[in-house]
């Protein structure tokens, strides 16, 4: 592709990351019927029953969840204390429905939709909420894992990930390769015992912090990956690029690493025969699924990630579909 052609392509995908933090449209769109409709491609349902029928789905096809109950940047307490007992809900009907065991489901939370945003004591409340889940996921037998959000809160979301793993060192940790400090992360990641996700990251980042180049991105993911392979810990490699899947698996196999010793996560309704392949040929397969009616900053990440994704959308709401 020439520059010229690549550049609506990055316009757009900047206007959209712009759109995903606008509360204006997300408050019109959050409440369209129709929009509700067409977002059951990539969001499992508002209700936790839809989202413990979506897992049970997946475990029928060999593929393991990682549940996240939607929801960021909250600026209010009572807010970050629903989406608290979401998670906890969600964990017992999880449980009830035979679902946590060995950790096949297990649940990914956004710091900042448990009260990080919230200024003053918002870490603390943050970590607070996040203990509460931690201890009722080690309860019915399975793990957490600490989304990553945008650079401003690395720091912090890794000062939580640490204090967590003092008392449950299977919190799962995220890592996002278009950030220039990733790799120097992954290296103090990747010990025994530590699990560790590893992206492309969603947000809009700046050039000072950020590689803003798509093929420097990759570049970074392969650097990332390889430290995260050669060493120690659990690597769960979220993406659903064909080239660094492929990669995934030959530096898996290069390490002699088995199976259960890696993960590969994909997002629902993103490359399903993929998942399923992957699957079906013995290795580990996590679906991020989401859930709950707070869809809109989900929905447009996607949308920035991939034009086609749009154009469904767009045509949806056209035809009111
Ligand atoms: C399980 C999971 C958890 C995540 N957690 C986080 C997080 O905590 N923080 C964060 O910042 N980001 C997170 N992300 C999002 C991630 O950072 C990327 O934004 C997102 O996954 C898109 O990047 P990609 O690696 O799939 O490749 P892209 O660069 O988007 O796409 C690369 C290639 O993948 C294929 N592809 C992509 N989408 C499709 C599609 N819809 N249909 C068919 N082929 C497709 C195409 O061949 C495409 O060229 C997560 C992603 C996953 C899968």
């Amino acid at each position: 592709m020439d520059a010229g052609a690549l550049a609506p392509a990055v316009w757009m995908k900047q206007g959209l990351l712009l759109l995903s933090r606008n509360t204006a449209l997300r408050d019109v769109l959050e409440q369209a019927p129709v929009s509700r409709s067409v977002v059951r491609r990539f969001v499992a349902g508002d209700s936790t029953e839809q989202a413990v029928d979506a897992v049970r789905a997946l475990k029928d096809s060999q593929r393991m969840a990682t549940i996240d109950f939607l929801g960021e940047d909250t600026l209010d307490p009572a807010q970050a204390t629903y989406t608290k007992n979401a998670y906890l809900t969600l964990l017992t009907a999880l449980s009830e429905a035979g679902l946590t065991e060995g950790g096949g489901a297990e649940v990914s939370l956004k710091l900042s939709a448990l009260g990080q945003a919230l200024g003053g004591d918002g870490e603390k409340i943050a970590l607070e909420n996040a203990r509460e889940i931690c201890q009722a996921a080690s309860a019915v037998g399975t793990t957490v894992t600490l989304d990553m959000e945008d650079h401003t809160t690395t720091d912090s979301t890794f000062g939580i990930l640490r204090q967590l793993r003092e008392d449950w060192p299977w919190v799962g940790a995220v890592v996002q390769s278009y950030l220039y400090r990733t790799e120097q992360d992954c290296r103090d990641l990747a010990h025994e015992g530590s699990r560790v996700r590893l992206c492309k990251g969603t947000y809009k980042e700046p050039e000072s912090v950020a590689y803003q180049d798509k093929s420097e991105v990759d570049k970074s993911f392969v650097r990332c990956l390889k430290i995260l392979m050669a060493g120690d810990g659990y690597p769960m490699i979220a993406s659903h690029d064909p080239r660094l899947v492929e990669i995934a698996g030959v530096l898996a196999a290069a390490n002699g690493r088995a199976t259960d010793s890696f993960e590969y996560q994909m997002l629902l309704g993103i490359r399903p025969d993929e998942q399923q392949r992957l699957a079906a040929q013995g290795d580990r397969v996590r679906v991020y699924v989401p859930y709950g009616d707070e869809w809109y900053g989900y929905l447009m990440r996607r949308m920035a990630e991939r034009p086609s994704n749009l154009r469904f959308f767009l045509r949806a709401l056209a035809t009111k579909g």
